[in-house]
């Protein structure tokens, strides 16, 4: 009985809420592409936009897995030649950009060392210099072919879009939102989160960058209609009886996993697609590099901004967030404004 006065007091609320033009939310969670996700939506159709939006991010976990029965990803990779949906195909021909870009530390092809570690696994390995060596050939995006719908790899190489897939939903569930005229919501896929809009009350979404070495946050942003997305070794890794810990970001140049001098690269931009590819790339690049990367692509139409957090203790940020950064207290970090 009282659960049933809950869920009318409830009823009497939305009601309440929508009589005084206050947009209806619909709020939704899922597990798909191995993580946690939820997404919050307000508008009138918030509903039908939110079981859009998960239907869309299962087929898209159905298209791009590599391990599932039936993906196009797995199909290419078994046979080295196979059609694949136009969506999937552009998606691919993005990635090799990125690839291209980012000289290589973003990189699909990195499929056979990913299962070489086997780091996300319940049984990592640590491989001798030997077994890496014999991969890295087959490592680069050299060994991938997109024709039109059809895409071949050269033999002994695999795709895997680990790295790009989530970031991709999020552009897709933008989409969805739009289409629905979702004007206010926030859709967060693991470490991607897409902003849509403002908040029912017109100030900003507080995107927490969260601590990669405590359970709270290292900093806070205040944004509207963007992207954000996170990537790190804190996460996902595993810890060998020596005490090394091994996380799950590859080093397409050494076939390593990225010994980074940063803990996390949290990129803001307003592609999910590109900040997913980019966040895994810089983190790859280490401090330094990734600097000089974002400097190179401000003046064109790939410019994005960039918080990371560096194993020395410092957050360092990208003027364009300058506004938008807001310091979390409690937290022992130095933070640093980058110069333009
Ligand atoms: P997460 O998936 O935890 O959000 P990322 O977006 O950084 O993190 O993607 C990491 C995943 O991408 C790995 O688990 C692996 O499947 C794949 N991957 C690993 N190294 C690279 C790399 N250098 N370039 C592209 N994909 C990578
Ligand atoms: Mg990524």
């Amino acid at each position: 009985m009282k659960k049933l006065f809950a869920v009318l007091l409830a009823a009497a609320m939305l009601w309440g809420l929508a009589a005084c033009g206050a947009p209806e939310k619909a709020e939704f969670s899922l597990f798909a592409m191995d993580t946690y996700m939820t997404l919050v939506a307000y508008g009138d159709e918030a509903s039908d936009a939110l079981t859009e939006s998960a239907r869309a991010i299962n087929d898209l976990e159905q298209r791009l897995s590599r391990t599932r029965e039936g993906s196009e990803i797995r199909a290419v990779n078994h046979s080295g030649r196979a059609a694949i949906d136009s969506e999937t195909a552009a998606l691919l021909t993005e990635a090799l950009v990125f690839s291209a870009e980012t000289d290589g530390a973003f990189d699909i092809t990195v499929a056979p060392l990913v299962d070489l570690w086997a780091i996300n696994s319940d049984s990592p390995h640590i491989p001798s210099q030997a077994e890496i060596d014999a991969l890295l050939p087959l490592i680069g995006c050299d060994h991938v072919t997109v024709d039109g719908s059809a895409v071949t790899l050269d033999v002994g190489c695999a795709i895997d879009l680990g790295g790009i897939a989530k970031g991709y939903a999020s552009d897709v569930v933008a989409e969805i939102f739009a289409e629905h005229g979702i004007k206010s919501g926030t859709v967060s896929l693991g470490g991607n989160v897409y902003v849509c809009g403002k908040r029912p009350d017109g100030k900003p979404w507080n995107v927490a960058v969260q601590d990669p070495q405590g359970d709270g946050y290292a900093c806070m942003l205040s944004l509207t209609d963007t992207f954000a997305v996170t990537s790190g070794g804190y996460q996902r890794y595993f810890t060998a009886e020596d005490g090394t810990v091994y996380q799950h970001i590859i080093d397409p140049a050494t076939g390593y996993p990225a010994r980074s001098d940063l803990l996390s690269v949290t990129v803001v931009c307003p592609s999910g697609t590109r900040a997913d590819a980019y966040s895994t790339a810089l983190y790859v690049m280490g401090e330094e590099a990734a600097i000089r990367f974002w400097e190179s692509q401000q003046a064109g139409d790939h410019a994005f901004e960039a918080v990371f957090v560096t194993a020395d203790g410092r957050i360092a940020c990208t003027p364009g967030l300058a506004d938008q950064f807001v310091p979390q207290e409690d937290a022992s970090y130095e933070v640093q404004l980058l110069n333009r």
